[in-house]
């Protein structure tokens, strides 16, 4: 098994018993990397030359004897919206093309103390608006199961990076799916945390009420030592909660012998691929005869879910994204007549046909005579939702239901029609509108061999649950299969 195949844990044993050295891993990466990238398209920019340095500094430590995370040495790559000192953050997007932060995010800084490899910033929609990468200005990207398909987004680029053994491990952003829909399209698992347990300082914001990062990897013990690194409270964002976060891989257990776990009818309604409900039905017998009480339960609002997020994210969005008027950061117009021109032409030029649609969506919900017909409307359903899943969480540990509603669809098939488009999210909205936290696990491929992914959601900070919930049906597996077979 070559190095690039294994788990972070794996890699992370190796490097403590001598078995391989940091370099070594990098280079195993990095060859990966140059052998599949251009069919994959998974990285907007690699920084090879910074994660060789990390890796000899990796190897230097250990060498010297010193105490070490148990992430040093691992390679990683970050999506572009997240901000990285030095190394061009663009955001998928024309506007920020050219952008190079001068400060790094706060979960920059912790995976660079902790000696984290990283080895590039990944491809998404841009500015993580979209669930399939194509509206990245920068190029597609191919999900690697099937390379004629999309890889689901935004976090497109950081799913397919995992899926094709172009970095052991990755970090997405989540505002309505985009770490958990193109994780499951793309076989690999994907946690978006608890809103406020990951700083958000430094990522770039799309709808800030709802962004939050997370991991994405290839095994659930690799998910929790990412997530044990990046959560945490953190004074420069000023959502981030105060408490304590216990250390989640040291309580990780297989065991769901009395957990209580709720199954989500309107998540199996209709559209949602036979295939689909088979491989999700299996995994739910699978935890009933472990030990699991399942019962079917009925969350009403969630159907309202994704009305109301387009209606909030969008409006957030347009007040985030007011901040690039070629003044402050990235693109100007080069042609002009006055201040006004200056910034519509800069806007025009720099924003794609997605993110554009959402401005004025956004723009409209929030004009006077429209607030309160839309945007408070949306923000009481919200308040519903929540509700809902509240009053669950009296009763039940965990709920399931599958991730997405279809698997992957082939690249240009959906991205002239933005309504279907934003039905892939169908089943992940509800979580992120109610701020609670949600992994995707692959639970088997359908007909065409394309991954399928199940859905766990779990109550507020109780990512320890989940992780648990989620061991233990990759314990039942026997282990997930996320690396492509066919590249
Ligand atoms: N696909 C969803 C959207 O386009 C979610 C995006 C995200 O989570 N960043 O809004």
């Amino acid at each position: 098994m070559k190095l690039y195949e294994k788990t972070a844990s794996e890699l992370s044993e190796m490097l403590r018993s001598k078995e391989c050295s940091a370099l070594e891993i990098f280079e195993d990466v990095e060859n990966r990397i140059k052998s599949v990238e251009d069919r994959v398209g998974a990285y907007i920019t690699l920084t090879p030359d910074i994660a060789k340095k990390r890796a000899i500094e990796v190897d230097e430590s250990f060498a010297k004897g010193e105490k070490l995370n148990v992430l040093a040495g691992i390679p990683i790559g970050i999506k572009d919206n997240i901000s990285t000192k030095g190394i061009r953050t663009s955001c998928a997007s024309k506007m920020l093309e050219n952008y190079v932060p001068p400060f790094n995010a706060t979960v920059i800084e912790k995976i660079n103390n902790a000696g984290m490899v990283i080895m590039g910033k990944t491809n998404l929609d841009e500015f993580a608006m979209g669930s399939s990468t194509e509206t990245s200005y920068m190029h597609i990207t191919r999900n690697p199961h099937d390379l004629d398909r999309i890889p689901g987004g935004s976090s497109g680029g950081s799913t397919a990076a995992v899926a094709a053994g172009e970095a052991i491990l990755t970090l997405g952003s989540d505002t309505g799916g985009s770490i958990r829909q193109p994780a499951a399209l793309c076989g690999a698992i994907g946690l978006k945390p608890t809103y406020g347990s990951v700083s958000r300082y430094g990522l770039i914001a799309a709808a800030s009420s709802l962004d939050q990062i997370g991991p994405i990897g290839r095994s659930v013990k690799d998910i929790a030592m990412l997530q044990d690194l990046i959560s945490g409270y953190d004074k420069m964002d000023a959502t981030s909660k105060n408490i304590e976060y216990p250390n989640l891989v040291d309580n990780l257990t297989a065991n769901v012998k009395g957990m209580k776990i709720a199954v989500l009818k309107e998540f199996f309604g209709v559209g949602v691929d036979d295939s689909i409900k088979e491989s999700v039905y299996k995994a739910i017998k699978m935890y009933e005869e472990n030990g699991a009480e399942i019962k079917e339960i009925s969350l009403p609002s969630t159907e309202f879910a994704i009305g109301a997020y387009h209606i909030i994210a969008s409006a957030e969005a347009s007040s985030n994204l007011a901040r690039f008027d070629g003044v402050k950061y990235g693109l100007r117009a080069k042609e002009y007549n006055d201040l006004t021109d200056m910034y519509e032409k800069t806007r025009s030029e720099g924003f794609g046909d997605e993110v554009k649609r959402r401005i004025m969506l956004g723009t409209f919900v929030l004009s006077s005579g429209n607030y309160d017909v839309y945007y408070k409307k949306a923000k009481n359903l919200q308040k519903k939702v929540s509700e809902e899943f509240e009053e669950t969480f009296v009763d039940f540990d965990v709920i399931i239901s599958p991730t997405v509603a279809s698997t992957a669809s082939k690249i240009g098939e959906d991205i002239n029609h933005p309504v279907k488009m934003y039905y892939n999210d169908s089943c992940t909205i509800a979580a992120s509108i109610a701020g609670l936290p949600a992994i995707t696990l692959p639970c088997g491929k359908d007909g065409n061999n394309l991954p399928i992914g199940l859905q766990l959601i779990g109550n507020k900070f109780s990512e320890q649950t989940l992780l648990n919930a989620a061991y233990t049906y990759e314990n039942l597996c026997g282990g997930f299969n996320v690396l492509s077979q066919t590249l």
